[in-house]
């Protein structure tokens, strides 16, 4: 048992539909195998519990752990390659890159390139798109159980238009992923997603195997990309004979509330009314859309819909790992859009990176608030004396601002500590993640 003193912020309700942030500045949580048993005063914690070792983590502020809907492993290497549009920064950046994990050696290292990454920017939880070779995918399962990381992934499947290497067939797609889940689906904290690359590289027939893999495996997570950039949607209508985007999922019953698109920066209201239908989560990925120029995410038009929105670094399109950033740049493209936009708080921001996605990932029963009942997922955000974020956070005219201001300058090294499950993952800014 460990009591944990800290200033702590989270979101338990919704501030889309007019739940606050919550601030306790002097917190005591009490954690018990990995889970919050008990959260009040320090004191008054403190006067029940007198005997329990206590971590004092009042210096900086601790956060929810931040939980990454979309980012793919294969790209860590390549993030910073900008100047392209999504299908030529496909053919010239990422799919040469996704063709070495071929080598499973070579894969294993970008693993721990990548599960590093997470750690290092306090994401805790992740749907990861995986690699195109099965013998990849098993070595990010590796490198996620090694580190105790809440992760989501599975074997990125397509049987046209990219480079040969990278294709497969329905039948071998079918029985690779179901090997794959067999190994590591409810592992740990493990789970497998059904994963064709975008119905662009996926025949009608991939994705009917795609269905019949999640109906296969109970539990199942299903991911992939939709409405990212115009070229592609306009691309994606002539192989589907004109079917919006949505619908070349949907009508494989590929769409459910166990499902995440990610991007959706230009979907049809009727396609919207379709996610919502299905509660389907979004994961949008702001740095990526204005890195590859797809466009400024419609965010209201999902709220007004219903559709479940949470926010994905999108790493390597996305320029980096930190939810700070990706937050920061939501912020921005909703300001850029005008009286189409939707204004986001603060509370709004850290919503989207963690009790959203969360949500968006079925998990808000564990992770997503520090809570009583939840799992210890948490980030302590320690920047260093004297820079601005310091200054900013000793400043702070309240709890609201202290976290405008984590979002406008922090960064992956004000990450000071990192727990997942009351496992310590990662302590001091400079080094790198200790493993379990
Ligand atoms: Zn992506």
């Amino acid at each position: 048992m460990t009591l944990f003193r800290a200033s702590v912020l989270d979101t338990p309700a919704n501030p889309f539909t007019g739940g606050r942030l919550r601030s306790d500045e002097d917190c005591g949580l009490l954690v018990e195998q990995g889970v919050i048993t008990a959260r009040g005063p320090f004191e008054t914690l403190r006067t029940a519990h007198p005997d329990e070792p206590v971590l004092d983590l009042r210096e900086g502020i601790l956060l929810p752990g931040m939980v990454d809907t979309h980012v793919h492993f294969p790209q860590v290497r390549i993030i910073g390659g900008l100047g392209l549009p999504l299908l030529d920064w496909l053919d010239q950046c990422a799919l040469p890159e996704e063709m070495r994990l071929a080598d499973v050696d070579h894969a294993r290292g970008v693993a721990h390139d990548f599960v590093s990454g997470l750690v290092d920017a306090g994401t805790t939880t992740a749907l990861v798109f995986g690699a195109h070779f099965a013998g990849a995918v098993d070595t990010m399962f590796e490198a996620a159980d090694q580190w105790g990381l809440r992760v989501t992934t599975g074997l990125v499947t397509s049987d046209r238009l990219l480079p040969e290497p990278l294709l497969t067939t329905p039948e071998r797609a079918r029985a690779e992923s179901r090997e794959l889940a067999g190994r590591w689906h409810g592992k740990g904290r493990l789970r497998y997603a059904v994963t064709p690359r975008f119905s662009l590289s996926a025949s009608d027939a991939l994705l009917e195997s795609c269905a019949q893999t999640v109906a296969e495996v109970p539990g199942a997570f299903f991911t992939s990309h939709v409405n990212e950039n115009v070229h592609e949607i306009r691309e994606v209508a002539s192989l589907f004979d004109g079917a919006a985007y949505v619908d070349t999922y949907d009508r494989h019953g590929l769409l459910t509330p166990r499902s995440v698109l990610a991007h959706d920066v230009h979907p049809t209201d009727r396609e919207l009314a379709t996610l919502a239908g299905r509660g389907t989560a979004v994961a949008h990925c702001p740095t990526s859309n204005a890195a590859l120029g797809s466009g400024l995410f419609p965010l209201r038009r999902h709220v007004e819909a219903g559709v479940r929105v949470a926010l994905g670094s999108d790493v390597g399109a996305g320029t980096g790992f930190s939810l700070f950033k990706e937050g920061l740049q939501a912020y921005f493209a909703q300001q850029l859009l005008g009286e189409q936009g939707l204004p986001l708080t603060s509370a709004h921001l850290l919503w989207l990176s963690t009790a959203a996605g969360a949500d968006a990932l079925g998990l808000a029963d564990e992770v997503g608030v520090l809570s009583v009942g939840r799992q210890f997922d948490a980030i302590w955000v320690l920047p260093e004396p004297g820079d601005p974020l310091a200054v900013g956070l000793a400043n702070a005219a309240s709890a609201d601002d202290a976290l405008s201001k984590v979002f406008a300058l922090g960064t992956t090294s004000d990450v000071g500590g990192v727990w997942v499950g009351g496992d310590q993952t990662a302590a001091g800014r400079w080094r790198r993640p200790r493993h379990r």
